[in-house]
């Protein structure tokens, strides 16, 4: 951007914004080339829980170079909250094995409900009866409620739609009554948060770049950075006209994002609060 010093950093969503699936959109791994060349600090930023390792593998298996340090996903944010707000705490996390590997890291697991602090929904292929009442006996007792995201759905590979974390979320607040307390990942601040100390730059300085209106726009807006959607994953045109939020800029796809950059100068940081999605995503009150 010709009037800054310093290139603005980048928060650049994974899946529907640099590949769909297993494919590489067209024209991100040059899109990706030339803001490294042009100096902008990157971080992909991700509800998937894979790990950090299994994230840049992937970039790097598309011929785009990244680093593990570069990947921010949910399971990273979600152990940053948890070891900030209850650092000790005993989890139970309804989930796929690789949050529950982030997880172990630091947390002592358990599915004893007398001694879980926190349940965590997420997306749990191998979700069943025995995990639900576990859980639901561990809020009955009054444990944190906290999911990854709150996805009802995940495109895969052709297409396909499979049930994600809402699936989870909807049978634990169905039986017990509870309401979730938070989303720790997009649109939750707490994920911009985590996305900005990892990149060194205020969100003033920052582009966030996705396909979901609701989660890479709101989480940008609500986080003050510059935001801009690619219509090339979840969020189409015509439905920007219902969103709650609109971006600062559309594009077509990644492809075009460094021109964006060259050519259009950042518009300045939204002030007003945003009102949609009042709890979900929210950080608890101090
Ligand atoms: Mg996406």
């Amino acid at each position: 951007m010709k009037h800054r010093k310093q290139a603005p950093g980048i928060i650049l969503d994974l899946d529907g914004t640099v590949y769909r699936g297993d494919t590489l959109i067209p024209g991100a791994r040059e899109a990706v080339e030339r803001l490294r060349r042009q100096a902008h600090p990157i971080v992909f930023l991700t509800n998937a829980i894979e790990s950090h390792v299994e994230h840049a593998d992937k970039l790097i298996g598309l011929d785009i170079p990244a680093s593990p340090d570069e990947i921010v996903n949910a399971s990273l944010v979600l152990t940053h909250y948890l070891s900030r707000e209850v650092p000790g705490a005993t989890v139970f996390a309804i989930s796929d094995p690789p949050l529950l590997e982030a997880l172990s890291a630091d947390f002592r697991l358990s599915e004893d409900p007398d001694e879980i602090d926190v349940v965590v929904a997420s997306c749990d292929r191998t979700f069943d009866y025995r995990k639900l009442n576990i859980a639901f006996k561990a809020l009955q007792r009054g444990a944190r409620f906290l999911a990854t995201n709150a996805d009802a759905t995940a495109p895969v590979a052709g297409g396909e739609l499979l049930p994600d974390a809402g699936a989870v979320i909807g049978a634990l607040e169905g039986c017990s009554g509870r309401k979730l307390e938070m989303v720790v990942g997009k649109p939750s601040l707490l994920a911009a948060e985590v996305a900005l100390e990892r990149m060194g730059q205020p969100a003033s300085e920052c582009v966030v770049v996705g396909d979901n209106v609701e989660s890479d726009i709101l989480m940008g807006r609500r986080a003050g950075m510059s935001t801009v959607l690619v219509l090339s994953g979840v969020t189409q045109r015509a439905e920007l006209d219902q969103a709650c939020v609109q971006p600062d800029y559309v594009l077509e796809s990644i492809a075009s994002l460094p021109d964006l950059l060259d050519n259009e100068r950042t518009p300045p940081p939204p002030t007003e609060p945003f009102a949609c999605q009042e709890t979900v995503g929210e950080l608890p009150p101090e």
